[in-house]
């Protein structure tokens, strides 16, 4: 059974097609219950689609809800694409007929309360009984922080980091921007969703304005000093957009250089840092985040914003019986994106199979795979593995592997061909 079970942990954390799960989770692995277990997922995003899957396949008789608040999911992975017309809305956006054929029971509900001593998630039309509770439910934002800006100005100047209206609006006032404007970014220097995210949407906007707006320009106001393979990115930048010339698409200031923003002003179109005053005709400006108001409103939630776990099972360290996994999580250091998700879901769902059966638990490992596409024929990637440690309830770094400096052409072309092919992977895993 423990081998059974660590062979399974091995093929979970690679992000193994979900139908490969059935050959290593043998006969051996499903144990018959006379129990029937009910298990409520809160989120129906890459984490907790994924889990509820998995956990299925693993135990085909626990009784699984997932609360999901809307019938459509819009992926974060590859937005950039669409942001800039290369994409279309539909490849971004998925159902949760695979999961409702499967028996899962989809509700789409907006989850109000955990009551952890009824071990009941009440939402405005019912209530759901669970032996364990998962909360995969995501982000929010800190926009009070910059002086001037507020949620009600993100859609004037959308950060475009969660949910399709955002994205979509800021594809509009690019479509819209003349030939000759300035496109403003700015990011925060604490933890968020998608580290080297940004800085793929900078590369992704220099394309679209050198083809189509090529008088025009971007240029990025970081709150960090330095940013995810920003070699790698620096590099890509000279190749293809002119970075550190004249003639440059891109300009960025970090900042050691002032360009940690301070304040809005709406009204004239300007950001405000040590740097100088910026105008912008699109002004993107990507906020500080935190945990999910859910989490937030039902105390998961951490002094830093977001939710402490054990590392081993992503049970709660302040509400026993239930678990937070995804960008929720404070699962350091595994970044927030949707491959760690996944995985840290995979893992969750052997935890809690092995809680139900009463095995001992296991010292999970992690995997997280970043591909960012620099240009349409261009991707750089990193590779970190890593494992539990359950000394310091940290996840520690084991090995890094990271486009080298000197790579052939070929592997900048190869490298978009497989960060297609990782995101057909975690849909088919999350959403089938
Ligand atoms: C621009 C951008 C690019 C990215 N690129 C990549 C990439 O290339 N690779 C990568 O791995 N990651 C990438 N990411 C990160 C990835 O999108 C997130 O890490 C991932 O979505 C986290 O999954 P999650 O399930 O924790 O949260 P989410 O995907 O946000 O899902 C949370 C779900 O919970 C639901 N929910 C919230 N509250 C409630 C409630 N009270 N009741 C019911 N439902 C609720 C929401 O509707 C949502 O469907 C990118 C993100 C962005 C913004």
């Amino acid at each position: 059974m423990i081998d059974d079970r660590r062979t399974l942990l091995k093929w979970l954390i690679t992000g193994a097609g979900i139908a490969a799960l059935d050959a290593v989770a043998g006969p051996s692995t499903k144990i018959a219950h006379t129990k029937t277990f009910n298990v409520v997922v809160v989120g129906g995003g890459f984490a907790g689609a994924t889990f509820a899957r998995t956990l299925k396949r693993l135990m085909p008789n626990t009784a699984i809800t997932l609360i999901e608040e809307y019938p459509e999911y819009f992926s974060g992975p590859l937005s950039a694409e669409y942001l800039v017309g290369k994409r279309s809305e539909e490849t971004l956006t998925f159902d949760y007929t695979k999961l409702i054929s499967e028996g899962i029971n989809v509700v789409h509900e907006r989850a109000l309360t955990i009551d952890s001593a009824k071990r009941v998630v009440e939402t405005e039309q019912s209530t759901y009984r669970y032996d364990r509770c998962i909360v995969a439910a995501g982000i929010s934002f800190d926009f009070e922080y910059i002086k001037g800006y507020s949620k009600a100005l993100a859609d004037v100047f959308p950060h475009a980091w969660k949910g399709k209206e955002q994205l979509s609006n800021l594809k509009n006032q690019l479509d819209e921007m003349p030939n000759g404007g300035t496109v403003l970014m700015s990011s925060p220097n604490t933890e968020y969703r998608c580290p080297p995210g940004p800085y793929e949407r900078v590369s992704q906007i220099a394309e679209y304005l050198k083809a189509h707006k090529p008088n025009s320009k971007i240029i990025f106001l970081d709150s960090k000093e330095r940013f995810p393979k920003q070699a790698q990115f620096e590099l890509a930048w000279k190749q293809l957009y002119g970075y550190g010339t004249a003639k440059s698409i891109i300009t960025w200031i970090g900042a050691q250089q002032g360009g940690t923003v301070t304040e809005l002003r709406a009204d004239t179109r300007e950001l405000v840092c040590q740097a100088g005053i910026f105008k912008g005709d699109v002004i993107n400006i990507i906020p500080r985040q935190k945990a999910d108001l859910f989490t937030d409103a039902n105390g998961l939630t951490g002094d830093n914003g977001w939710c402490p776990v054990n590392t081993q099972t992503f049970e709660s360290l302040k509400i026993p019986n239930v678990h937070v996994i995804g960008d929720a999580a404070d699962a350091h250091s595994l970044p927030k994106s949707a491959f760690a998700a996944t995985c840290q879901a995979r893992v969750c769902a052997l935890a809690v199979y092995s809680l139900f059966n009463k095995l001992p638990p296991m010292t999970p490992e992690y995997m997280n795979v970043c591909f960012s596409l620099c240009a349409t024929h261009y991707a750089i990637s990193v590779t970190v593995s890593y494992r539990q440690n359950p000394q310091t309830n940290k996840i520690d770094v084991i090995s890094t592997n990271i486009t080298p400096l000197d790579a052939p052409k070929t592997q900048y072309i190869s490298e978009v061909q497989s960060a297609y092919a990782m995101f057909n992977s975690m849909v088919i895993g999350a959403f089938g």
